[in-house]
């Protein structure tokens, strides 16, 4: 039988060798195997680093046996006697570790000393030591020893480590890939030609070839680069077919001039920034458009980003259409509501009595209505009233049907995929517009490829009369700078203003953490769970700040207790909000100046500076004290410095970047073995996405369907078809 990139991985390899792979590794078929590249190659030589292993661990070492010798275990009672071996091998740098077998007398044959092999196995400890215990392994050929027991798989000078199971040590998957590249020969290449030649690309049968059994790192390198470069093409012309595809669609034109939004600007109590003004403008003109609009809004926390949000969903209403705003949580949505039913004043009183004519309602719809408050929201949505709908994902459900929905603004993108993205635009009679806002600065290549089906526009400046917030990094074992963080709380507390003490965990019965993204990195176990809002919250109420007012906000609150805390909060009530993550995005009380994050080193960097913008959003100087443990020099220091060191969004975007794992960026799916991005990455790939945009608009101009590219076209469209998973974020 003729053998395809296709073909089931079972009538290709052995049945029992396609099962491992099947079930260990979720590989079907022969293209899946061919693109379970390895994550490294071992060197003869090389110093595989025998010091940076850790007990538990699942390891592949490549090493050098330097003694074996074998002994006689003492009889114990009901075991008769047996045999030990004990195998010291060393890296080139001569760190050593152990490998015991018992029973297996056998294997010092081949455990020959001055023979480099492979071994794999659990890293265990035996007296301070580390060890391997019957750790698999495969020797390699070479060095002077019998060439007959040398394994084939390792001929080359670079040898494939593959990502393994503990059934399924990397020579087996080494040996399958091996056979089944001898079956397939030289499968077609779907990467058009002339983009090939033009990027000096090498074909896709030597790419793959060379990527699994590289001749030397040139080839390997040149491997890389051919299969990243398809990587980058493909996903690049999905996103412009997408975009392409949108840009057909019929829209309501929502032509600009409404009386709602000219009484709106009329009374706003502040001008808009250069770049309020000029998105503003950017957007106006798109909805008065035929065809839908996408775009992407990015501007650092406190830019007024909603304000801009706000205009685009009064020229909406102005021309008789509604607008829906989707908040990633209920304390946003709840939020959302109030500053917008406040920012339009008498012009959101519509319906009531003595209203003036242009103005319109504002309804929220969120999981925790009663039953009879979501009938009269739902009414109130479905006949129009409601000219604009502020909601959670609740809004996404069925029964929830607009009148005429011409605006769907997503915040915080980051927390919804596409998927529900298009489950709210398909409640419109025809496609509406979408604006997207994130508050999380996005470095460009992942503007180019989470949101690549996107138009962006940023907000640079902040509104004139902003101060900056301070931040410093806070030794917690240190008793004085402690006591004078708690200080400088009571100070602000004094002064008539406000703060908020963020921990990474709710804490109570339950040990997880809660919804509501409360995704503090509680996980790492270290020597003390992290620090919990119910505990701290006891400890300050009866420890440093027992004076104070304060308020407890988390996620496993019900909705009316967060919303009666955050209004409380708010209205200047509580002095202090100690609370989870629930606050990192959007919460907007001008008047807290001060933050303190506890066990600041479990948050990642655009958390915390996301964190931080809750301070300092009004006239008042804004401090933020990130407190830890770690210490100095440390990479988790590093981090908090960073933070403290600079204020700039991008700039910490574009670190977290670095420091992030790629498969966090783009989603679970990428993590995965279908995954279609594997080799690209977001962070040293700047240069191959950006030529593979320019490269996937040229095709899709030329050709919008990919006619002339069958190959091509259908990578292209298996990734659309995945694409929910692809493009949703975490
Ligand atoms: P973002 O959503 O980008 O975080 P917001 O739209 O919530 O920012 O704005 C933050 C605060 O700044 C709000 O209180 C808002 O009323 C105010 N604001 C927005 N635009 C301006 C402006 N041009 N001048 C002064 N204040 C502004
Ligand atoms: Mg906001």
């Amino acid at each position: 039988m003729t053998v395809g990139l296709e073909t089931r991985l079972r009538d290709a390899v052995g049945a029992k060798t396609a099962a491992a792979l099947t079930d260990g590794l979720g590989l079907e078929t022969v293209g899946d195997l061919l693109g379970h590249y390895p994550f490294r190659y071992a060197q003869r030589g090389e110093q595989t680093d025998l010091g940076a292993l850790q007990v538990g661990e699942d390891v592949t070492v490549f090493a050098q046996v330097k003694a074996a010798f074998t002994k006689q275990t003492r009889p114990r009672p009901g075991k008769r006697p047996g045999s030990l071996l004990e195998v010291v091998v060393a890296d080139e740098a001569g760190r050593t570790l152990a490998l015991t077998y018992f029973n297996q007398a056998w294997r010092a044959k081949e455990l020959k000393v001055g023979r480099w092999g492979l071994f794999a196995g659990r890293v265990g400890q035996f007296r301070g030591r580390l060890q391997l215990n019957s750790p698999q392994s495969r020797m390699l050929a070479g060095d002077g020893v019998d060439e007959a027991d040398a394994v084939e798989e390792f001929a080359g000078a670079l040898i494939p480590v593959y990502p393994a199971t503990a059934d399924l040590p990397t020579w087996n998957i080494a040996k399958a890939v091996r056979t089944v590249l001898d079956l397939v020969g030289r499968p077609d290449d779907p990467l058009p030609s002339a983009i090939r030649s033009r990027q000096h690309l090498t074909d896709y049968a030597t790419a793959l070839r060379q990527i699994h059994r590289p001749e030397s790192f040139g080839s390997l390198g040149a491997a890389k680069k051919r299969l990243k470069w398809q990587e980058a093409l493909v996903m690049q012309a999905a996103l412009v077919r997408r975009k392409a595809e949108s840009a057909q669609e019929q829209a309501t034109p929502r032509p600009t001039g409404g009386a709602i939004l000219a009484a709106f600007d009329a009374a706003l109590p502040f001008e808009l920034t250069g770049g309020q003004r000029q998105v503003g403008e950017e957007i106006a003109t798109e909805l008065a458009a035929t065809h839908p609009m996408h775009r992407l809004l990015q501007g650092d926390v406190g830019s007024g980003k909603t304000l801009v949000a706000l205009r685009a969903m009064l020229q909406v209403v102005a021309d008789g259409g509604q607008a829906a705003l989707l908040a990633p949580t209920e304390v946003l949505a709840a939020q959302h509501h109030r500053s917008i039913v406040e920012a339009l004043g008498d012009l959101a009183s519509g319906g009531e009595l003595g209203a003036s004519p242009e103005a319109t309602r504002v309804a929220l719809l969120t999981g925790s209505a009663t039953a009879a408050q979501r009938r009269s929201t739902l009414e109130e949505v479905r006949s129009g009233v409601a000219g604009i709908v502020i909601g959670t994902h609740a809004l996404l459900y069925d029964g929830v049907d607009f009148a005429d929905l011409g605006l769907v603004v997503v915040d915080e993108q980051h927390r919804f995929g596409v998927e529900q993205r298009d489950v709210l635009r398909a409640k419109a009679q025809r496609p509406p517009h979408t604006l997207v806002m994130t508050a999380t600065p996005i470095p460009r290549t992942v503007a180019m490829t989470v949101y690549g089906d996107l138009e962006t526009s940023r907000l640079t400046e902040l509104p004139a009369g902003r101060t900056p917030i301070a931040t410093h990094v806070v030794p917690y074992t240190d008793q004085r700078w402690m006591s004078r963080a708690w200080a400088r709380v009571r100070e602000e507390a004094a002064a008539g203003r406000q703060a908020y003490v963020v921990c990474p965990r709710v804490g109570g019965a339950d040990q997880e953490n809660g919804g509501d993204g409360e995704n503090g990195d509680a996980g790492t176990d270290d020597k003390r769970p992290p620090l919990a809002v119910v505990d701290v919250i006891e400890e300050l109420r009866n420890g440093p700040l027992s004076e104070l007012r304060l308020g407890l906000l988390h996620g496993r609150l019900d909705a009316d207790e967060k919303d009666r805390v955050m209004r409380a909060y708010a209205a200047g009530q509580l002095d202090v909000l100690v609370a989870t993550t629930v606050i990192e995005v959007g919460v907007n009380v001008p008047n807290a100046t001060a933050m303190v994050v506890l066990d600041a080193e479990r948050f990642g960097i655009s958390q915390l500076h996301q964190l931080r913008g809750r301070v300092g959003r009004g006239e008042h100087p804004g401090l933020c004290l990130l407190v830890s443990e770690v210490a100095e020099g440390t990479s988790s220091r590093e981090r908090l410095d960073a933070v403290a060191s600079t204020t700039d969004g991008f700039a910490l975007a574009e670190l977290d970047l670095e420091q992030r794992r790629e498969g966090d960026v783009l989603g679970a799916a990428q993590s995965g073995t279908k995954s279609h991005v594997k080799l690209l990455s977001l962070l040293h790939d700047v240069d191959i996405i950006e030529a593979a945009r320019q490269d996937a608009m040229a095709m899709i101009v030329a050709d919008p369907d990919l006619k002339g590219e069958p190959a091509f076209a259908a990578l292209v469209d298996d990734l659309a078809a995945d694409r929910g998973e692809f493009l949703e974020k975490g």
